[in-house]
């Protein structure tokens, strides 16, 4: 017997449809609820763990999850609690789950130029479902994906929430906001196929109401294009593209609605009037200057510098077959941003850890680490932006980024220590999210070690 919603509406009126789901969802709930069994308990024990928040290791750490939150934090002394699992990690690392506030799930490498124009949504949203999984298990428990056509970053962040499919926490943005024929356009086609992409939008009536309008179908997070970028068709990377005036309407929205804004913005003056905008944080940053980064101190503004691609691309840009704008605009960029990334890092700008996975294969995020502190960070700086500085970037500072009572139960773990050797952080061995453990290649759980 069919008692989909397609079959209610073949049989009853709309309002019939709707008075009967309402009292068969009330239903359901009341029995979940009288059915809900006590907090399955976990116990994890390892050599020391990592607090972001102090920047210090602590020896011999054993935590409590209870469910999908850490019950209690201490050290040395193991808890004797009734049925628990013993998680014994011997003597590796406890970090709390990566978070990346840059990313691009519904996407791969490679895939852009006229090759991208014959992805679907939904082909882009199952590509998310393969990215998220190689993301969670790299140890990222938490993304920001930011920029995704068809709303396919709504559709995964949905499917991992319902626990369809395996993947990070995602807050999402949806299509990214941009001028005609800017970065978040799509400038492959000419004229006569009139395509735009669907963030588009000129001037500040037609900005504000699309700030709306993707609030409306999903967005956590607005993201918008202040300056040309590396991967489209003719646009400068060194020119503004959004007017002060359309980014100050543009942010001012998001904000009354709750909402913080991520700009992707390549030349000096569009990060400068970003951060002037008000916008939450300036992602790639590439030709920040000093009147830019004296700004974003004043503003508190978060840089993320996804500074991994610019090491990848050296490495790899052979095999990649990219188009020839997209060679000639890398040659400038990457010698640029590596300077003025470490010139950022000295001057003490906050960073907040990002790594436009998507440019290059997905699962290999733990690089931004390493990149980080090639460029000048110190691994404890590195840590404090891929866990304490990304959450509170996202509004999460009181549920991630740290273990601590209270938090969800979000954690990794390495063999050695990632403080003398930040490459460890590119293979973890062990991966919980919200208390389900999805990777452990370090021991086996074993109840009867806490007695019963
Ligand atoms: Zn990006």
């Amino acid at each position: 017997m069919d008692f989909g919603y397609y079959g209610c509406f073949r049989r009853m009126t709309f309002a019939a449809c709707v008075f009967f789901f309402a009292i068969a969802n009330s239903f359901a709930q009341n029995v979940v609820a009288e059915e809900a069994e006590p907090a399955r308990t976990v116990v994890v024990r390892a050599g020391r763990l990592f607090d972001p928040v102090t920047g210090r290791m602590i020896d011999r750490p054993v935590v409590v999850i209870a469910g999908n939150k850490i019950r209690s934090v201490s050290n040395g002394t193991q808890p004797s609690i009734s049925g628990a699992t013993l998680i014994d990690l011997g003597d590796a690392t406890l970090l709390p789950g990566f978070i990346d506030v840059h990313t691009h799930l519904t996407s791969n490498a490679g895939g852009g130029g006229y090759e991208g124009l014959g992805i679907s949504s939904p082909r882009a949203a199952l590509i998310g479902a393969k990215n998220a999984r190689l993301t969670l298990l790299a140890g990222f428990t938490t993304v920001r994906n930011v920029g995704a056509e068809g709303y396919s970053d709504v559709a995964l962040r949905d499917a991992i929430n319902a626990g369809d499919v395996i993947g990070p926490r995602m807050q999402v943005s949806g299509p990214p906001l941009g001028i005609t024929g800017g970065h978040c356009d799509n400038s492959l086609l000419p004229f006569e196929f009139h395509h735009s992409a669907e963030g588009v939008a000129d001037g500040p009536e037609a900005v504000m109401h699309r700030v709306r309008e993707v609030i409306k179908y999903g967005a956590d997070v607005i993201k918008f294009c202040a300056s040309g970028g590396v991967f489209s068709k003719g646009d400068n990377p060194l020119l503004e593209q959004y007017s002060p005036e359309e980014m100050k309407v543009l942010v001012e929205e998001s904000h009354r609605l709750g909402r913080k804004v991520a700009t992707h913005a390549h030349s000096a003056i569009s990060i400068k009037d970003a951060v002037r905008a008000g916008v939450d944080s300036i992602e790639h940053g590439i030709f920040l200057d000093d009147e830019g980064i004296a700004l974003m101190k004043e503003h508190n503004t978060f840089l993320v510098p996804t500074s991994y691609p610019l090491f990848w691309f050296e490495e790899h840009v052979a095999q990649m077959h990219l188009p020839p704008w997209v060679m000639e605009k890398s040659a400038i960029i990457i010698p640029a941003a590596k300077k003025n990334m470490a010139k950022a890092f000295r001057a003490g700008v906050r960073v907040a850890l990002g790594t436009d996975a998507g440019v290059y294969p997905h699962g290999l995020n733990g690089g931004e680490f390493w990149s980080m502190v090639e460029l000048g960070l110190t691994p404890t700086q590195a840590l404090q932006s891929g866990t304490v500085n990304a959450a509170e970037l996202m509004g999460w500072k009181d549920r991630i980024g740290v273990i601590r009572e209270g938090m969800f139960a979000d954690m990794v773990a390495v063999k050695g220590d990632p403080l003398s050797d930040i490459r460890l952080l590119q293979h973890v061995q062990f991966v919980m999210k919200n208390g389900v453990v999805y990777k452990n290649e370090i021991s086996t759980p074993n109840s009867a070690a806490l007695g019963r």
